[in-house]
């Protein structure tokens, strides 16, 4: 039986999940069967750390005050160098009660081995912080705060933190399950595998999660039937449902099989660059084999020469239904083995959102974040790959399905839009594959039925519906339509890329000079958050971009129906979803200096209006 190394009560240094970062903890308890400490932050999160993530306070106390300060950059920096100095002063006073942060650094000499640099870190969850802040500043200015720290008045802290207990919790509290014992048996599940941090459901949980398991597959094939009608407007009733042999088509599941295990094939090839994760909760990072470009070239390769030697793409028009059946199978059997590999992942590679302890709940958002088979990452390529190039196929093959049944040499312009737009950007994605790596679904999300069956199956069978509708549906375009489209798709990119881009750029690696212009918001979790540039127009430029694209590429099938316009329907829908999801998540990581973001950029997606 291991000894327990840290009581109840006792004053440790708690390493804060995801980063190096150690801060001032209570520990609360501890449990022998997850060998889990649960312990508590001053501003009150309250989270579960394994031993290997908490030290005694004096392993981080500075030898002398004199020599920390000497050997730290950011005691150089002079005083009038922070433009919101006066602020920060001025608000210091409770800011610094919570301050007590610790980084771990790695020993500069021989004689340091033993010993950690000291670097203090304002807990902005206890204190809103006034002033933005130069990109290259943040750190000192963080130690600059730190020094009022000590001064602290103990009471107004302390009533500052039981006002933030409750709303910066990580976790739900151990004794709110206690009192509710009708739902012990749940309980007892969360502690066998739960993560060491769980956050509130989201989707309408457990109900909403069943609601999605029918709605999404019901959704898909409502469409692919209805937008094959004559008339296939959305107030008619929905087309019959057509016999179940049509559903089945061996020919069409060996072919999604065999295209899945060709773009397998180009991910394993040792070609393209191996770049690194964002730190996981454990402080590890992952390295990812980001050679999508090479992927799609060597598809687009492959096809052509398909093409040259007779096979006929129209074949995928015609087996629609039957490949997205194909898909749909492939996505269900991929989420449960996903979900059975995810019982056994230990708690620091589950998914915050998606450790419910509900097993409808877990199998539809995702248990286990970054499943892995050896070094293949099954989310990043599900994501990245079979569905996303196989969306451009599957466009490039409509384009000369409505040449046959049209009658034309060319496809219309309507078409040659709708596939230049779409394949523009898949191949920007696959081009610049690194920057998912700092998206949601990468860093966040659990790697479940929603994922799987959203790369699989919603991504090439229900993205692809312009050009599917425009083989039956053609639009005549004026050039004058044609060049006014473009230009709203190039205002699109432009946004979308560009603000990706600087995320991405500024995540990566903060300090970048280039990056310096900046101005940003320190966090409690060390990282910043830009509140100037792309960042500081709305909360998600990068939204912005996406549905000025949308709007471009529906805007070729005309007006007539309201089914090739889903996309951009459904879009709304989703980045209002991901918005919320994602404002609620930062809250909880960034506590007030998220408040503060948002009170200086008030706008989520567009300017003045959203
Ligand atoms: P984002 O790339 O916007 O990522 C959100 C994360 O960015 C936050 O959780 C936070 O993470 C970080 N962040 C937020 N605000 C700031 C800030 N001010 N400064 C620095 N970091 C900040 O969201 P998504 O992953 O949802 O989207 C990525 C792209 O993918 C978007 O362009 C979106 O349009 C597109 N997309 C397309 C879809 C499609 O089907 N076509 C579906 C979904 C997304 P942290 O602080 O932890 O780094």
């Amino acid at each position: 039986m291991p000894s327990v190394k840290y009581h109840k009560g006792d004053m440790v240094m708690g390493r804060w999940p995801g980063s190096n970062l150690y801060y001032e903890v209570k520990v609360l308890g501890f449990e022998a069967k997850s060998q889990l400490y649960t312990v508590i932050y001053k501003d009150g999160t309250e989270l579960e750390l394994k031993e290997q993530d908490i030290k005694k306070s004096y392993c981080f106390q500075p030898r002398s005050h004199s020599r920390s300060r000497s050997r730290s950059p950011g005691r150089r920096r002079s005083h009038s160098r922070s433009p919101g100095r006066s602020m920060h002063r001025s608000t210091s006073r409770v800011a610094a009660a919570a301050a007590a942060a610790v980084t771990e650094t790695v020993p500069s000499s021989h004689e340091d081995a033993k010993l950690h640099e000291m670097v203090e870190v304002l807990l902005s969850p206890l204190q809103p912080i006034m002033a933005a802040e130069s990109n290259r500043n943040n750190k000192h200015e963080n130690k600059e705060e730190n020094n009022t720290a000590n001064k602290v008045n103990e009471s107004e802290a302390k009533m500052e933190t039981e006002k933030n207990q409750s709303r910066y919790n990580l976790r739900r509290r151990k004794h709110d399950s206690e009192t509710k014992p009708h739902r012990l048996e749940e309980t007892k599940e969360v502690t066998r595998t739960a993560a060491t941090v769980s956050t509130q459901l989201d989707f309408g949980g457990k109900i909403g999660a069943y609601f999605w398991l029918l709605f999404l597959p019901s959704w898909v094939l409502f469409v692919i039937l209805q937008v094959n009608l004559k008339d296939p407007s959305l107030v008619n009733f929905p087309p019959p449902f057509p016999p179940l042999e049509t559903f089945w088509d061996a020919r069409a599941l060996g072919l999604v099989i065999l295209w899945i295990l060709f773009q397998v094939l180009l991910y394993i090839l040792p070609v393209g660059k191996l770049s690194e994760g964002m730190p996981l909760r454990s402080g590890e990072r992952l390295t990812y084999r980001t050679n999508g470009f090479f992927a799609i070239a060597m598809s687009a390769a492959v096809v052509a020469a398909a093409v040259h030697q007779g096979i006929d793409l129209t074949y995928i028009h015609s087996h629609f239904l039957q490949l997205a059946v194909a898909s749909f199978l492939i996505s269900v059997l991929l989420s449960v083995y996903l979900y059975i590999r995810s019982r056994y992942a230990p708690p620091d590679q589950q998914a915050l959102g998606g450790s419910s302890g509900n097993m409808v709940y877990d199998f539809f958002k995702g248990h286990e974040l970054n499943p892995r088979i050896k070094n293949f990452d099954l989310k990043f390529f599900c994501e990245m790959r079979p569905g996303l190039i196989g969306w451009c196929l599957i466009n490039f093959a409509f384009a000369m399905a409505e040449m046959e049944q049209q009658g034309l040499d060319t496809p219309s312009y309507s078409m040659i839009l709708v596939n230049a737009f779409q394949l523009l950007y898949v191949v920007d994605g696959l081009w610049n594959e690194e920057a998912i790596l700092t998206t949601m679904d990468l860093m966040h999300d659990g790697f479940g039925f929603m994922l799987a069956f959203g790369d699989l199956v919603w991504v090439p069978f229900t993205y692809t519906l312009q050009a599917y509708y425009l083989v039956s549906h053609p639009n005549e375009l004026s050039l004058a339509a044609v060049a006014a489209i473009i230009l709203l798709k190039l205002i699109g990119f432009y946004i979308f890329r560009t603000s990706n881009s600087e995320k991405n750029a500024f995540r990566r690696n903060p300090s970048d000079p280039k990056l310096s212009y900046l101005r940003t918001i320190p966090t409690a979790t060390g990282k910043s958050l830009l509140v100037s540039g792309w960042w500081g127009v709305v909360r998600h430029p990068n939204y912005l971009g996406d549905l000025i694209m949308a709007l471009a590429w529906s805007i070729p099938c005309g007006f007539s129906h309201l089914l090739p316009w889903y996309y951009m329907i459904y879009f709304i829908i989703l980045l209002v979803h991901r918005n919320s999801r994602d404002m609620s998540d930062c809250r909880r990581k960034y506590g007030s200096a998220w408040d503060e973001y948002c009170r200086t950029v008030r706008y989520r997606i567009i300017p003045r209006v959203y």
